[in-house]
């Protein structure tokens, strides 16, 4: 049995996850055919597309792993993802975290501890650091044996784990896909397995124009022959984590109103996207889009 199998269920990972209808009263949603992939729905911890990027990480290290080491900030859905898979599976977790929080944890750090991680907080020139070989060679030294991860998953191993969200669909049935980047393994990801009929399009949610597309390119590897993805730079409102009135209104309207949660770091910036390109007749008339929702929203928690 792969051990992602045998953590899958020890989890109760639930896939594939559903895919619902979306009918906004938004100008232009008419014109198209809406649907929502509810990948925060697949683990209430380990959500979205976290647990999809670490499934085949489980099955690429040693069998004799007791210890993995990864990177975040204080709020890193990554993190928590780790910190708690470890805690289930008996493994030892160490999270590198950019800044100091001793003094003042947030709730995911709060949870890390609480699950028994080993978190060390280290300064941003340190952070920095954290794809250099020799760092990596030395952490490797301090936590004899340690597995690991880059920030936030990504590595090649998760796209093969992105790649399952779009074989869990008919492969005609949906013409174009919208995904947040922020390292760009998910949209690498949909960008390998989706057809050259179809494309995807990534929301940047942070500052990165160039960036982000040398980050998608790298983990894609040879150009996808047909350039099926492409980054909108327009949503990251500011910045990483920045948020201003218009995403705020409009993740309380897909909280209230649709009954659709969505947090302001990650899937409110693709809805607001969605919204605004709508309403420009942005996409082809009779498209059928698939949002995906990539969950986060325990980032949102305040205490
Ligand atoms: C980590 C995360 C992303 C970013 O995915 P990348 O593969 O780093 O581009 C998007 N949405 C949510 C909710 C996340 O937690």
């Amino acid at each position: 049995m792969l051990f992602s199998d045998f953590a899958a269920s020890k989890l109760a990972v639930r896939l594939p996850s559903p895919i619902e209808p979306f009918t906004p009263s938004w100008q232009g949603a008419d014109q198209v055919s809406l649907f929502i992939k509810r990948d925060d729905l697949i683990h209430p911890i380990i959500s979205g597309n976290k647990w999809r990027k670490l499934k085949y990480a489980l099955d690429t290290m040693p069998n004799d792993t007791k210890h993995i080491v990864s990177f975040g900030g204080g709020y890193s859905n990554h993190l928590h993802a780790c910190g708690y898979l470890c805690h289930k599976l008996g493994l030892q977790f160490t999270a590198i975290v950019r800044g100091d929080y001793s003094h003042s944890l947030t709730p995911m750090l709060k949870d890390l501890h609480h699950w028994n991680t080993n978190v060390e907080y280290v300064n941003k020139l340190t952070y920095k650091r954290r794809n250099d070989t020799d760092y990596l060679t030395a952490l490797r030294t301090r936590f004899a044996a340690a597995y690991i991860i880059p920030e936030g998953g990504s590595q090649r191993a998760a796209l093969k784990g992105m790649a399952e969200l779009v074989e869990e669909e008919s492969s005609t049935h949906f013409n174009h896909f919208l995904v947040p980047v922020a390292s760009g393994a998910t949209l690498a990801g949909l960008a390998i397995a989706i057809t050259p009929q179809q494309s995807a399009t990534g929301i940047a949610v942070l500052k990165g124009q160039g960036y982000l597309e040398s980050l998608v390119k790298t983990f894609v590897g040879l150009p996808t022959a047909e350039n099926n993805w492409y980054i909108n730079h327009d949503y990251q409102c500011g910045g990483y984590a920045k948020t201003n009135t218009a995403l705020q209104n409009l993740c309380d309207e897909m909280t209230n109103e649709y009954h659709v949660p969505v947090e302001p770091v990650y899937s409110g910036k693709v809805f607001l996207a969605l919204k605004t390109l709508l309403a420009r007749g942005h996409f082809a008339r009779n498209s059928r889009i698939l949002v995906i929702h990539t969950g986060g929203l325990q980032g949102l928690r305040q205490v």
